[in-house]
């Protein structure tokens, strides 16, 4: 498949002239298909909703256009669940899937009226002693243990994830749930990361399904959901076939049918938690050329830096990159497309063969609508970027401003002295 930008290179010098790059930009316009293509997918099933993995990207106005959707929110930490609160987003449209869980996130989901997806057995008597009570409503998430392995190769390894509860855990769990009052469960397993294949939702759910069936029998809990969490993985590289989602949907409502439907189950709600199939390839990071080197290898040096785009650092991930204007050369230079921290691991890009670049050049870096932004920090002292949302007429707006030193300083004390002198000496 040919990669290529949402936006055109004039564009995006008219965008820069007002908001300085590094930017992510965000298209509404995939955003709003992607998203209106996912509840097609599913609208088979009559409870279905799609709960925006959150972390993937906290902007609000890219929350309320997937809302516009039917989409809820899926958090996993106090400030997540005060996003959802502040944008109106209450009750059962917020999923609570955390995990090591502080009790004041547990009181704030239960006060939110959030479906509170339990990570672990030990979480039961924590709940009870927190809320008082056990939640009328309740969900348990699933780890299986081994590997999973799809027929492509695809493979993870939950085993060795710190996720879920074990097979024992999760009916021990269902049955003390219900002793302790709750009437509607719900299950949850998130097996494997960016599965670029349609056939892991699906392998998924017939594990998911057959086990609902199980857990019905075994210990008389009313099953009401069930989540296939995320796990749908976008094509970062140009060989990667896209995944279909109405195919996925499919395949789900195969499973649903062949297992759920002859046990009596034919009611059950279909949830998701994607982040990165929502809005991954619905941004991208905007960054300069600003230097270049030439010493044992070639470098071209741009504005951004691995706070802005932290994946491909943290695993070597490959983002693909467009010189803009130069869509149509020949990619006849090797380069190291780098940040300026003071970490040789900041590079966007190693030995990519791309044209020939110059300072001024525009790079457009794919794929950075989930998992980009959200993970910035701060090293080195750098800030993060503003953040933009094309709409589909063209226009643009500025959703996110950047951070400024005052922001960044804001948290310091500058007066150790006096504060010593107080006895608050600095430790
Ligand atoms: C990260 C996460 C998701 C979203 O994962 P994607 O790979 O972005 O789809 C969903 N649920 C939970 C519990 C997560 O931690």
């Amino acid at each position: 498949m040919n990669k290529k930008p949402f936006v055109t290179r004039e564009k995006l010098e008219e965008i820069a002239r007002v908001i300085p790059t590094p930017f992510h930009l965000y298209d509404e316009r995939g955003l709003r298909e992607n998203a209106r293509a996912v509840q097609e997918a599913f609208s088979w099933n009559s409870g279905y909703r799609e709960y925006f993995a959150v972390k993937a990207n906290a902007n609000p106005y890219l929350i309320r256009i997937l809302q516009e959707y039917g989409c809820g929110c899926d958090c996993s930490s106090m400030t997540e669940l005060m996003l959802s609160e502040a944008m109106g987003i209450r009750g059962d449209r917020i999923m609570f899937s955390s995990n090591d869980t502080p009790e004041e996130e547990y009181k704030k989901a239960a006060e939110l009226g959030a479906i509170i997806n339990l990570d672990d057995f030990t979480d039961i008597a924590v709940l009870e002693k927190t809320l008082g009570s056990i939640p009328r409503r309740i969900s348990c998430r699933y780890n299986p243990g081994g590997f999973f392995e799809l027929s492509n190769g695809i493979m993870d390894n939950p085993g060795d994830s710190k996720y879920g509860m074990t097979t024992r855990q999760l009916f021990d769990a269902f049955r003390i749930l219900k002793e302790k009052g709750a009437e509607e469960f719900g299950i949850h397993a998130f097996l494997a990361s960016n599965t670029v294949t349609n056939e892991y939702y699906p392998q998924l759910a017939e594990v998911l399904f057959k086990m609902a069936v199980h857990l019905r029998d075994e210990t008389g809990a009313h099953l009401t959901f069930i989540n296939l969490s995320g796990g749908v993985g976008i094509p970062y590289t140009p060989d990667e076939e896209p995944n279909d989602i109405r195919i996925i949907g499919e395949g789900v409502r195969k499973a649903y049918e062949s297992i759920l439907v002859p046990a009596g189950m034919g009611d059950i709600a279909i949830y998701t938690e994607m982040g990165r199939f929502m809005t991954g390839p619905y941004g991208a990071l905007v960054t300069r050329a600003v230097h270049e080197k030439h010493i044992y290898k070639e470098y071209i040096g741009c504005d951004a830096c691995a706070v802005n785009l932290m994946r491909p650092a943290m695993y070597g991930a490959y983002h693909h990159i467009t010189v803009m204007g130069k869509e149509e050369e020949p990619c006849d230079h090797i380069y190291d497309v780098v940040g300026s921290l003071c970490e040789n691991n900041d590079k966007f890009a190693i030995d990519r063969a791309l044209p020939r670049i110059d300072r001024g050049d525009l790079l457009f870096i794919h794929d950075t609508g989930a998992h980009g932004f959200s993970m910035g920090y701060n090293y080195n002292g750098k800030l993060w970027s503003a953040e933009v949302l094309l709409h589909e007429d063209g226009s643009f707006t500025q959703i996110r401003r950047a951070q400024t030193a005052r922001d960044y300083f804001a948290t310091l004390d500058f007066s150790p002295e006096y504060a010593y002198m107080n006895g608050h000496a600095w430790t």
